[in-house]
């Protein structure tokens, strides 16, 4: 797939758009000011592959708390600011690497300018985005309701005031619940702007649902070539976001790390509890970073043939399986030794 080419912008040391790597984003969902939570929370997401991490600024105290938290993570940190223009200068001045916020809703130009040159002169970027709930009632009007033409007009408007303002270090993103909105709205702006889009079906719902959709919907616009940096939105615990983007961006090749896990769907031929093992694969091979294809099939007549892409794999038997590299036999071992050896042979690898 050809990726669009967008602007480069850095949000803390992590470059997003132009040629850069497609970054995975979640937000965290403690209190921010309750600053151990925060950077507790923050490292686990570190911990599982979040490459920016967001947090909401509600008050002072939420924006004091920045600095202490940035001593402690090593991802770039973004404030969620919704409106409040001083909140957000207290966010950059206590070392924030970009602002969420829309400056049409900080209020006047001065407001508007005042946080424009705090971010200018860390070269901080701002991040504009429009939900299909948040359109302005003037688009609404003019376009008859929510569709892709109000929110991408709705968010053309905030990129136009800091354009005005001349600061172009911008990300955008469009949000929709509804995954064809989505689709639809990113593929039409992603054809005005050479900004870096940020991805996310929005409200996508609990983990289950809302993988599916956010699957669908940034999959399909990343198979575009459209989209430089993901957040998976899940009712769920954060790390989940984090599993489900780099899932995404796996599938697609766009992320060269870690497992990927290929296993059969079980059949009458399995003789091995294939379902549980895949489980406990998952939980084993999480901090395996080389990027690397595992194979765990139920049978040993077609899983080793079938797998034959895979970089290594085992194959069940009865009582006994095989392990196999490229799709060649290497050796048998006992059932319950399966996983334990095959993690001996990826050390090895
Ligand atoms: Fe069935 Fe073997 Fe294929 Fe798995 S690999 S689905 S057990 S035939």
């Amino acid at each position: 797939m050809e990726r669009k080419k967008t602007k480069k912008i850095m949000v803390g040391d992590v470059a997003i758009g132009g040629d850069s790597p497609i970054t995975v984003q979640s937000m965290t969902n403690t209190i921010t000011k309750d600053i151990n939570a925060t950077i507790k929370q923050i490292k686990e997401l570190e911990e599982a592959g979040c490459n920016i991490i967001r947090s909401a600024i509600t008050d002072s105290d939420d924006a004091k708390a920045i600095r202490e938290i940035k001593k402690h993570i090593n991802i770039p940190f973004i404030a969620d600011i919704q409106y409040d223009y001083r909140l957000a200068i207290e966010a950059v001045k206590n070392g924030a690497d970009c602002l969420r916020i829309n400056p049409g809703n900080i209020g006047s130009d001065i407001k508007v300018k005042e946080v424009i040159s705090a971010c200018k002169e860390r070269k901080i970027p701002i991040r504009i985005g429009v939900n299909s709930g948040s359109i302005k009632q003037e688009y609404l009007n003019k376009y008859n309701g929510v569709n892709a033409n109000s929110m991408v007009e709705s968010a053309l408007e905030h990129v136009r005031i800091l354009e005005r303002m001349g600061y172009d270090e911008m990300k955008i993103s469009l949000k929709a619940s509804n995954v064809l909105l989505t689709i639809e709205a990113y593929k039409k702006i992603s054809k005005m702007v050479d900004y870096p889009l940020h991805l996310g079906v929005t409200e996508a719902g609990p983990v289950w649902n809302g993988t599916i959709k956010s699957a669908i919907g940034m999959g399909s616009l990343l198979s575009m070539g459209i989209g430089d940096t993901i957040r998976v939105s899940l009712t769920g615990y954060p790390v989940e976001e984090v599993r489900v983007g780099r899932e995404i961006l796996r599938s697609l090749g766009l992320l060269q790390e870690g497992v990927d896990i290929i296993s059969c769907p079980t059949c009458g031929r399995t003789r091995i509890d294939l379902i549980e093992l895949v489980k406990e694969a998952e939980e084993r091979f999480k901090f395996i970073k080389k990027p690397l294809k595992v194979a765990i099939m139920g049978c040993a007549v077609n899983g080793p043939g079938e797998a034959k892409e895979a970089d290594i794999g085992i194959a069940g038997g009865k009582g006994e399986g095989l392990i196999f590299k490229k799709g060649k036999v290497y050796r048998k071992v006992k059932e319950e030794l399966l996983l334990d050896e095959l993690l001996k042979e990826i050390e090895d690898l």
